[in-house]
């Protein structure tokens, strides 16, 4: 049957052979094992179930929740000659009758469906007397609360799963899965864990770097400026601060257009068309702005600020090259927009969920103060054990020299533990260059005996180096209303003199800007 499916790809798709991955999890799910594949966007997931529908007989079901998408892929496949279909919102009353009198004729190889549908039994109850073989969950990860797009509805599909006579497969995909959700996924739609299948998560053309430290405006105004033929998006985390980037760009005389929840639908359908179209050469948005936007020709993915996670960092970065030339995605960090992105998960979420959110957040900030391979961090966070680096981003570029900082790095720990390990970032650093602050003085810090001892370095420095600190799992973070900081198991062996810590560069700030692509 393999050997068919091989035949199929090239017949209907013009593609000579399946792409890593795909393979194994088209014979998965020919085989009949409910599989969980993790691509990354653009990685080529929707040939996963789309060729075994083509073999398997009866109808495919497709479970999307992007609805603006599904027109899209329906046209793509009906102008292949593969017959398929879909049920959303968007459909009149008639049209929602006459696909479903063709459904229970057997007449489509794919049902595309909107997870909302599945909420209402009298829906389910029509489905129940076809034949599906398959179910396929795109974006699986909205089933999980660990996710960063939970959708209540997702958890309907177990509803679905059950209607029918003869037990469809089922094939879970998502380009977004930490080890935590990949098991709930698995969990919750009865996925032996041990057909999940990961690939390709490296994005060689790629070029990752984090600026710390920088003024962001003349940042991305020279960053811009320097690349005025090519097309980029530049994120922010708040509709103000994309106002306030929008107003940098269009006084430095760059045609820009913006994109956040807050304008007009109409506004921002023109904002997003003219840049689709190239006729802006910089998109500036939120997270808002993207999802299912295929643009192969993005040249570079600038974030003002951090974003909330990986996930999302991963999912938007990735929006740069898909058409395979080299790209750059730059994240500009400055420790307020932790704070930022604090707030923001502690308005938003549900308390529950708000440590794990806290701790997805920390990943973030340690990404930009690794000094090892961007690349292969971001690999590894996405469950690549054996990741290579990558040769092209900022840290593997950075070829300044090594010192030897075990000594400052004792500095540290030795005055965290004599704090007790019950304050933050900011006060420990304090403490350690000195600070005549009124919160040290009260708290009786200033008699420690390590208070002043990096007195010749400011609290940014310091702050600065406790960020690498972490990073390098030196500390750890004890996440809350008031983040503190402990020493962790191997920050105790550093102390103890058995194991040494090396840095590039001075310990002052970090300059890794390279504006010159
Ligand atoms: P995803 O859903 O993982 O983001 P898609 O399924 O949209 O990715 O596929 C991304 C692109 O890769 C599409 O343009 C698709 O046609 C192409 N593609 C998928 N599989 C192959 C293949 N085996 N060979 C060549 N191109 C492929």
């Amino acid at each position: 049957m393999f050997e068919e499916a091989q035949h199929l790809l090239e017949k209907y798709f013009g593609y000579d052979e399946f792409r890593v991955g795909q393979g194994q999890i088209v014979s998965n799910v020919l085989e009949r094992k409910s599989s969980l594949c993790v691509m990354p966007t653009g990685g080529g997931k929707s040939i996963c179930y789309q060729i075994p529908a083509l073999l398997l007989e009866g109808t495919t079901i497709v479970i999307s929740p992007l609805i603006s998408l599904m027109q899209d892929q329906v046209d793509t496949l009906l102008e292949a000659g593969i017959s398929a279909a879909f049920i959303n919102s968007t459909l009149s009353a008639s049209e929602l009758r006459e696909t479903m009198e063709n459904l229970q004729e057997g007449r489509y190889q794919l049902l595309y469906i909107a997870p909302e549908r599945l909420e209402s039994p009298q829906f389910l109850a029509e489905l129940q007397t076809l034949q599906v073989p398959l179910i396929a969950v795109d974006e699986a990860h909205c089933i999980s609360q660990w996710g960063h797009d939970f959708r209540p509805s997702y958890r309907a599909i177990n509803r679905l799963m059950s209607i029918f006579e003869e037990k469809p497969v089922v094939l879970a995909l998502t380009a977004t899965a930490t080890p935590e959700v990949r098991e709930d996924i698995c969990r919750i739609l009865q996925i032996p864990d041990a057909n999940t299948v990961i690939t390709g998560f490296a994005r060689n053309n790629l070029s990752f770097s984090v600026v710390l430290g920088q003024d962001k405006d003349r940042y991305v105004k020279d960053f811009v400026k320097k690349n005025v033929k090519e097309v980029g998006i530049i994120y922010a985390a708040t509709r103000k601060a994309v106002d306030h980037v929008y107003d940098v760009l269009m006084k430095a005389g760059i045609t820009v257009a913006k994109y956040h929840a807050g304008l007009p639908e109409a506004f921002r359908q023109q904002e997003q068309t003219r840049f689709l179209k190239d006729e802006a050469e910089v998109m500036v948005a939120t997270n808002a702005f993207g999802m299912g936007i295929d643009k192969s020709n993005v040249r570079y993915v600038i974030h003002y600020q951090l974003p909330k996670n990986m996930e999302s960092y991963y999912q938007e970065a990735g929006r740069a090259g898909r058409d395979g030339l080299p790209s750059e995605c730059v994240v500009l960090y400055a420790s307020q927009d932790v704070q930022t992105q604090r707030f923001l998960i502690d308005q938003a979420q549900d308390r529950e969920r708000i440590p794990g959110e806290l701790a997805k957040l920390q990943g973030m900030a340690d990404y930009c103060h690794t000094e090892h391979c961007l690349q292969q961090y971001i690999v590894k966070y996405f469950g690549e054990e054996d990741a290579e680096v990558c040769g092209e981003c900022a840290n593997c570029k950075d070829d300044r020299e090594i010192f030897d900082v075990t000594e400052d790095v004792q500095k540290v720990l030795s005055c965290v533990i004599r704090m007790g390990q019950k304050f933050g970032k900011t006060m420990t650093a304090q403490v350690l260059i000195g600070s005549q602050n009124q919160k040290v003085i009260s708290f009786g810090l200033n008699r420690l005996s390590t208070y002043g001892i990096m007195k010749n370095m400011t609290v940014k420095e310091v702050s600065n180096f406790i960020e690498f600190m972490i990073a390098e799992d030196l500390l750890s973070v004890k996440q809350g209303n008031m983040p503190t900081i402990f020493v962790s198991e191997k920050g105790k062996d550093v102390l103890l003199g058995k194991v040494k810590v090396q840095r590039k560069g001075v310990i002052v700030t970090r300059q890794i800007a390279e504006t010159d692509p």
